[in-house]
């Protein structure tokens, strides 16, 4: 075990240290040429209290994989561990329904615990948040795939006129962005490509993204649901109010800001605690927010594995998220056993919320429902 300050002393840039509830970081792994990298050296810089433990590959850290049910124990983790590592596949993968494109992920694992989570589903439950360092090969690979796709032939759900990049499909990107400057990169990537814009859904409120001057071309799509379900299933997230109250700050600030209703779970009471929410976003967003809003509706999908996951810590979850008589087996790529509600269940509750928005906030455009 090596000191960072001790390896790094004399060329860990200047950076204000991370004052976060959410990751007081004691421990970082890392592969070596992450950790001698300019961005782990930024990562490091920003924890200067945290220990360096050298690993082989971020895949392979039995220390801190798995854990299943025990929650204290994933939360420790995430909130004191960090992870550095080279991602190896840089490639750019089609999508089609939230983004045209899924970006190579600059970052893996969540410092949050949302009840309903796919992200741990390859490295274990108490997944701490693992940063790629090889920013510049990615915003480069990023770079040439723009450039190949031309500009967009016609509108789609995605966007009407601009190639759609996700870029937050298995991190949170607000939280990544007090972890160091990939998500800064990135947006300052999309300022300049006219012809694309990148996107992430987030579930935490981080002003420092204020200052990134986005120029339009990054979308922040703030998940939403009713505080009662936010309650019960977002764990350790901002409280949704939160995220409400920043929707217009972050449109002020040169962001696209649209609404993610995800997940949708249906329970006694959803439609009532979903007009309020509707009401309050009607009552709350200013015009320019408004003006241009737009959202995806995403209803619950669970998983066999999960669900025997949460009943060792957070059973109360599981009371609306497992619903038999609601649900429908199917079975993934990866073999494991997903539910989802029945299709007339599902399209039953999908009409009824576009209806709800239809009353209550009728200027909220429903880009896509799933
Ligand atoms: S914020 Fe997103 S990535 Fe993090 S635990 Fe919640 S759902 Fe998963």
């Amino acid at each position: 075990m090596t000191d960072a300050l001790t390896l790094f002393d004399d060329l860990l840039p200047a950076e204000t240290p991370v004052d976060s509830r959410l990751l007081q970081v004691r421990t970082v792994y890392a592969e070596p040429a992450a950790a001698a990298s300019p961005r782990g050296r930024q990562v490091l810089a920003r924890f200067p209290g945290a220990e360096v433990v050298e690993v082989p590959s971020h895949w392979q850290i039995p220390d801190l994989h798995g854990n299943e049910g025990n929650v204290e124990r994933w939360v420790r983790v995430k909130t004191e561990t960090l992870v550095l590592g080279v991602k190896k596949s840089v490639s750019v993968r089609p999508n089609g329904r939230s983004a045209d494109f899924i970006a190579p992920s600059t970052a893996n694992g969540c410092a949050m615990a949302c009840a309903y989570c796919y992200v741990p589903r390859r490295k274990g439950y108490a997944n701490p948040i693992t940063v790629f360092t090889n920013i510049d090969q990615i915003t480069g690979s990023l770079r040439r795939h723009v450039a190949r796709q031309g500009v967009k032939p016609e509108p789609n759900e995605c966007d009407p006129v601009s190639w759609v990049y996700d870029l937050g499909e298995n991190s949170d990107c607000s939280v990544d962005a007090l972890v160091s400057d990939n998500v800064a990169d990135l947006v300052a990537t999309f300022r300049e490509l006219p012809t694309a814009k990148a996107s992430f859904a987030t579930k935490y409120v981080n002003r420092q993204l204020l200052d990134l001057d986005p120029q339009g071309r990054t979308r922040v799509r703030f998940s939403v649901m009713p505080e009662a379900d936010a309650h019960l299933l977002d764990v350790r997230t901002s409280r949704v109010s939160e995220r409400i109250a920043a929707v217009d700050d972050f449109v002020a600030a040169g962001y696209e800001v649209h609404l993610n209703f995800s997940p949708v779970v249906l329970r006694d009471g959803w439609e009532a605690d979903w007009t309020a929410l509707l009401q309050q976003l009607d009552d709350e967003l200013g015009d320019a927010a408004k003006a241009q809003a737009a959202t995806e509706i995403i209803m619950l999908t669970h998983n066999e594995q999960l669900h025997e996951v949460n009943l060792g810590w957070h059973p109360q979850a599981e009371d609306v998220l497992w619903r038999p008589e609601l649900q429908q087996p199917k079975r993934s790529q990866n073999g494991q056993l997903n539910v989802r509600y029945r299709n007339h269940v599902k399209r039953a509750g999908v009409d009824r919320l576009q209806q709800l928005i239809r009353e209550h906030a009728p200027w909220l455009r429903v880009r896509y429902a799933f």
